[in-house]
């Protein structure tokens, strides 16, 4: 209905108003400027500043950052191969003096971890990078690992095969652009390695049973399990971890919002707080469910109480038990002419709103569909 408050589809939906969105928004620019150094060093307040100290006070979005000023690096003294689709092979051929070693990068719900083995069952490495970093940061900290370590065992004249299943890795680090200082790093520890042997990153695809690919993702995951002691965070905060901390900022300051919005306090009471696994439920609903749903939710639906507020009725008076006036709260938690639909929906001949809230979308569609609610 026209009538249907703005704040309440929104907190149903999850949909964040403009002004928060423009908020998030001012405050991603802000991070972009504070990273590239081109942040607000003033201590004049005003409106700027007010949004670069809201950036300092992030204790995530204050971490250093992976970013790094654009790069171009035309020349790598190391080979980057990336089959085209189809024309993939596991087979990996050993070379006269040459060495295999197998790279990896895991993330778990917690942590992320990176690994790394060559064929020979001493050299093993399990490397622990904290809460922060992705699996791309990981799976190229575990190239930069064997690197580093074949160039401790002062390698020469070898040919070396470094292989990765991870096809993103291994296209930054062939790239001509380079926006990160893991991936910089990682080129530079290549570079140092190429200057007495000849490498070749090669990407094969994962998770297909190959030894070495299976025993580099057993060691990344290795990584990933124990708790990291030191500071995070281990690598530098990689932009799109940033651009996730924002989301989780924006729903932040949606759900506060939605807890100030004065009134609607019948719309509070059936929609609670935001839930985003709700909201894409009601997305995938029709759209004469979605009407009755909101409507019922919000208190502005064909009901007797709000058409008379409005002005197109008289009686506010429910039209099946005419015990009380019919509102979505006495429809849908108390009416008594509907307690049998609700007893088989519900379990109960009355319930509280936070029933419904609580319910399946399938339940309160099923009570409604019952009694003929929404015809
Ligand atoms: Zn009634």
């Amino acid at each position: 209905m026209q009538t249907t408050p703005t704040a309440a589809m929104e907190a149903m939906l999850c949909l964040p108003p403009l002004h928060i969105v423009l908020e998030a928004e001012a405050l991603m620019a802000a991070y972009r400027l504070e990273i590239s150094g081109n942040g607000v060093t003033t201590t004049k307040r005003g409106l700027h500043t007010e949004i670069f100290e809201e950036l300092k006070q992030n204790c995530i979005l204050n971490m250093q950052s992976d970013r790094i000023g654009r790069d171009i690096i035309f020349h790598k003294p190391y080979r980057v191969i990336v089959p085209k689709e189809g024309e993939e092979d596991s087979h990996i051929p050993i070379q006269q003096n040459g060495t295999t070693w197998y790279t990896d990068g895991s993330k778990t719900e917690q942590r992320t971890g990176a690994g790394a083995t060559n064929r020979d069952p001493d050299c093993e490495i399990s490397i622990n990078l904290g809460n922060y970093a992705t699996v791309f940061q990981a799976e190229i900290t575990a190239i930069s690992a064997c690197a580093q370590e074949m160039t401790r065992r002062s390698y020469t004249n070898k040919r070396i095969q470094i292989i990765s299943d991870s096809q993103a890795a291994l296209k930054a680090l062939g790239a001509v652009e380079i926006h990160s200082q893991v991936v910089k790093d990682c080129m530079d520890s290549l570079t140092k390695l190429a200057e007495h042997n000849s490498i070749t990153l090669k990407w094969m695809r994962g998770h297909q049973g190959h030894v070495g690919n299976e025993r580099a993702d057993f060691l990344a995951k290795k990584g990933a399990e124990v708790r990291l002691i030191g500071p995070e965070p281990t690598c530098g905060l990689a932009y799109r971890t940033a651009r996730r901390v924002m989301k989780d900022l924006l729903r932040e300051k949606h759900i506060s919002h939605w807890a100030k919005v004065p009134g609607l306090r019948h719309s509070r009471m059936f929609i609670g707080e935001q839930s985003w696994n709700k909201s894409k439920d009601f997305i995938k609903l029709g759209r004469n469910q979605l009407r009755w749903i909101v409507g019922l939710f919000t208190g502005h639906c064909p009901l007797m109480r709000h058409l008379t507020t409005i002005g197109v009725k008289n009686d506010p008076d429910c039209r099946r038990c005419g015990e009380e006036e019919e509102t979505s709260l006495h429809i849908l938690c108390e009416c008594p002419a509907l307690a049998a639909a609700r007893y088989s929906n519900f379990g109960a001949i009355t319930i509280e709103p936070k029933e419904v809230t609580d319910a399946p979308l399938e339940t309160v569609l099923k009570f409604l569909k019952e009694p003929g609610l929404m015809e």
